[in-house]
């Protein structure tokens, strides 16, 4: 596993549609682990396999849902690599939300995402499989398939700006009252 370069704006590889994986091989493993040890480090909720250089239809998203009681034990992120991924249902209610992505450092934006989605693809041997979202963790697949299909979320945002504080972009979702002035980057 190695950490790698995230490709940031204006590389073409991010405005490019990604090709579809056809083979679950070593290569397909490897870069889902220089994925993952790259979005750990940056750090981020999620990454596409084109903010690698590699447009291939590839995504990764880490997550901790939080608990609605502020109380609750903390809950461990859970890791999803998914290749091919399609969303094959999603609510009709949506919920506009800030959100940074590592491609494009230092904006955050406001968008608008689906507020439930389930998703078909393949884990990384060639399995099929389905995962239902909601809430941040339905936003940050949205997040990532659209990389796949060279959209990003400034794109989609009815706003954008740009954050003097690094930091703030790198700052977890929680269920808080400060919670609109967080987002997730991915
Ligand atoms: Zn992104």
């Amino acid at each position: 596993m190695s950490i790698r370069k995230i490709v940031t704006l204006p590389d073409p590889v991010l405005r490019t549609r990604a090709r579809k994986i056809k083979v679950f091989d070593s290569k397909v493993q490897r870069l889902a682990d220089d994925m993952l040890e790259t979005m750990r480090a940056a750090p981020g909720v999620g990454l596409a396999a084109p903010q690698l250089g590699r447009s291939q239809r590839l995504i990764l998203v880490e997550y901790a849902e939080a608990d609605d009681d502020p109380e609750a034990p903390p809950v461990p992120p859970k890791l999803f690599v998914v290749a091919n991924p399609e969303i094959v249902r999603h609510s009709t209610e949506t919920v506009s939300a800030n959100e940074g992505c590592l491609s494009i450092p230092g904006y955050l934006g406001e968008v608008e995402r689906f507020q439930s989605i389930t998703l078909r693809g393949y884990n990384l041997h060639g399995k099929p499989l389905r995962v239902k979202a909601t809430g941040w963790l339905a936003r940050i697949f949205q997040h990532e398939i659209d990389h796949l299909d060279g959209v990003l979320f400034i794109d989609r945002a009815t706003q954008v700006w740009k954050v003097e504080d690094q930091e703030a972009v790198q700052v977890s979702p929680t269920q808080d009252e400060s919670r609109k002035r967080q987002a997730v980057s991915s």
